[in-house]
């Protein structure tokens, strides 16, 4: 059994795969990467050039055309695609299948536990919760453990996540929305209701956010920069869990989703970009 983290594999090469492989291969770390799209994976290659001219980039990150190919060798596993349980689950399966078995296989869901996604994999003492914020702006990680994850599992991924020179913020037992995406969960449900109900302008929310808290961006803006799309999975999986007609997200914020008004990703989100 290998102690120590060298090569880490990123699946899903979206917002957050994009922000984790950056980071993970400037703290000098071997990523192996796969996108079943080549979008993401072409602006991550750009990004990687502008990099390594500025010469801040220091593990090689090399891109996979299977699932299989990109984990073969791999101590750690980030799963970064879209929030959806089903997607997860055949993801963490196909992982499972091709990884080695030391290997930790870690999501980075906003909102669905890794015991959600347990049965679909063997390794069940290998599982975790590795939840990222931007590194630059917000360096810090939410990290929990599935039903059977093992102390050993919880220590290597915590250590990783300190190798990386971001804070882990450890949840004690298992929630949704672990420990900050809580707390930022509750604020970004209320602003979505005052934006739906034609209670506020979301300039003035944002305002309030930025004189409150002293930030440069409010809430508003940071739900563009997430993508809408996500925002809506996100607040979906909170309402599919609790049932409750208040944790279901505005129509409005639905609608959006489906005109493409997507955030800065598209353009247009809250704010045109
Ligand atoms: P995104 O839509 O930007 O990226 C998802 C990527 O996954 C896309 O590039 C897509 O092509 C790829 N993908 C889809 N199916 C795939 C498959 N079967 N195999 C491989 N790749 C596949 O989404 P995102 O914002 O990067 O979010 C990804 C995950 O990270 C979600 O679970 C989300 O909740 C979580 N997250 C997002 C944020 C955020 O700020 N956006 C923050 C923390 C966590």
């Amino acid at each position: 059994m290998s102690n120590e983290i060298k090569n880490v594999s990123v699946i899903g090469i979206g917002f957050l795969g994009r922000l984790i492989t950056e980071r993970t291969a400037l703290y000098n770390y071997n990523v192996r990467i796969y996108d079943i799209n080549s979008e993401g994976l072409e602006k991550l290659a750009r990004s990687l050039t502008r990099k390594k001219k500025r010469k801040n980039l220091y593990g090689e990150v090399s891109f996979h055309n299977t699932v299989s190919e990109a984990v073969a060798d791999a101590d750690l596993i980030i799963e970064a695609v879209p929030e959806k349980l089903e997607l997860k689950k055949e993801v963490f399966s196909q992982i499972d299948r091709a990884a080695p078995p030391h290997a930790i296989i870690a999501t980075n869901s906003s909102s669905i536990p890794v015991s959600r996604i347990e049965d679909a994999v063997k390794r069940k003492d290998k599982l975790l919760n590795i939840h990222f914020y931007h590194p630059t702006t917000s360096p810090m990680v939410d990290i929990m453990r599935g039903s059977e994850t093992s102390e050993d599992t919880f220590k290597k991924g915590k250590n990783w996540i300190e190798s990386l020179e971001l804070t882990p913020l450890e949840v004690k037992k298992e929630c949704l929305g672990f420990v900050f995406n809580r707390i930022w969960r509750a604020i970004k449900k209320e602003c979505l209701k005052i934006w739906a109900g034609g209670y506020a302008e979301i300039e003035t929310v944002d305002k309030a956010w930025k004189i409150f808290t002293g930030m440069g961006v409010g809430p508003f803006s940071l739900m563009d920069m997430v993508g809408l799309d996500v925002v809506y999975d996100i607040e979906m999986s909170y309402f599919n869990e609790s049932g409750d007609p208040k944790d279901k997200p505005p129509q409005t914020l639905k609608d959006k989703v489906d005109r493409g008004e997507l955030g800065r990703k598209s353009g247009k989100g809250f704010y045109e970009y």
